[in-house]
């Protein structure tokens, strides 16, 4: 029998993959202050302000999209062993809350953008709601920075100048984000300052540093834009001479590539929005993710 070799490693592997499943409820498995955040940027900055002492997870993980989540019921288990679970805000995750109860424990919740000024949409699908992608104005990421030590320094009194000292290092290099982000949009020509992307996910970003934004759909990727939204959008990159359409990480490009290609509109590349990228990737990390949008932006549009 020549294929006995292969059943045996097929077999081993079936093996090796049960015992990764078996251990995945275990997602903490050490003495750290036990995290969940809900997304990925948010985990990333529970990371650098907690350092060695904790452990976190993401319920919605790398590329993916926060707004069409729905949690598989083991979510609920890794919450369950969380002391602290670290949420957005702004009907960001409206998912939430169903998801704690079903743990049936009740972790400290805190929500980040606690103290950011809210933008109010004016888009037709949601009038009046709360814009929740704060993160993307890096004056908000310092005040998402405090909330979370905050709350890392009451969960867990004993590390509380460990993680001052980590919000301190890492508000300054927040602080040279900014001043990066603001000193290269500054040096484009303010006609060249607009751009389309999938949803209205850049409108903190846009208010902060001076970029017009457009986008065929509202806050949330939920909704699908009609023919008359694309067409009326389509109108207005051409009247506006929009110079470049961007698509964003974790949303289907398709719609992206049709506005570019019936515009002239120059396809501007990826834009991260609402998640980062894996670790290898250019944004692994909420700082790198703005460096790698300010440089696809600096491309796209400079002269
Ligand atoms: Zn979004």
């Amino acid at each position: 029998m020549t294929n006995r070799r292969p059943r045996f490693g097929l077999l081993r592997a079936s093996l090796a993959l049960l015992a990764l499943i078996l251990s995945a409820p275990d997602a903490f498995a050490s003495d750290r202050l036990q995290l969940v955040a809900s997304f990925s940027i948010l985990a990333d900055m529970a990371r650098e302000l907690g350092g060695d002492r904790v452990d976190v997870v993401a319920l919605v993980g790398p590329n993916a999209d926060a707004h069409n989540f729905e949690p598989a019921p083991q979510q609920s288990a890794v919450i369950a062993k969380a002391k602290l679970v670290i949420a957005n805000g702004l009907d960001f995750e409206p998912w939430l809350q169903r998801l704690i109860a079903a743990s049936g424990t009740s972790p400290s919740v805190i929500y980040a953008s606690t103290g950011v000024v809210p933008n109010l949409t004016t888009h037709d699908d949601h009038p009046g709601a709360p814009d929740p992608h704060a993160w993307q104005n890096v004056s908000n990421a310092r005040i998402y920075a405090k909330n979370i030590t905050e709350a890392l320094k009451s969960a867990d009194p004993d590390g509380r100048a460990t993680y001052d000292a980590n919000l301190e290092r890492y508000d300054v290099a927040l602080q040279a984000l900014d001043a990066k982000i603001r000193a290269s949009l500054a040096s484009l020509p303010i006609e060249r300052r607009k751009i389309v992307t999938t949803h209205d996910a850049f409108l903190y970003f846009g208010q902060a540093y001076g970029l017009e934004l457009m986008a065929p759909i509202g806050l949330s990727t939920e909704a699908e834009p009609s023919a008359q939204d694309i067409a009326k959008l389509i109108r207005q990159i051409k009247r506006n001479n929009v110079p470049a359409v961007f698509i964003e990480s974790a949303i289907n490009p398709r719609l992206m590539n049709q506005i570019a290609a019936e515009t002239g509109a120059k396809l501007g590349g990826m834009l991260y929005s609402d998640a980062l990228s894996d670790e290898k990737g250019p944004a692994g990390s909420y700082i790198t993710m703005m460096e790698a949008n300010i440089k696809a932006l600096m491309q796209a549009l400079a002269p």
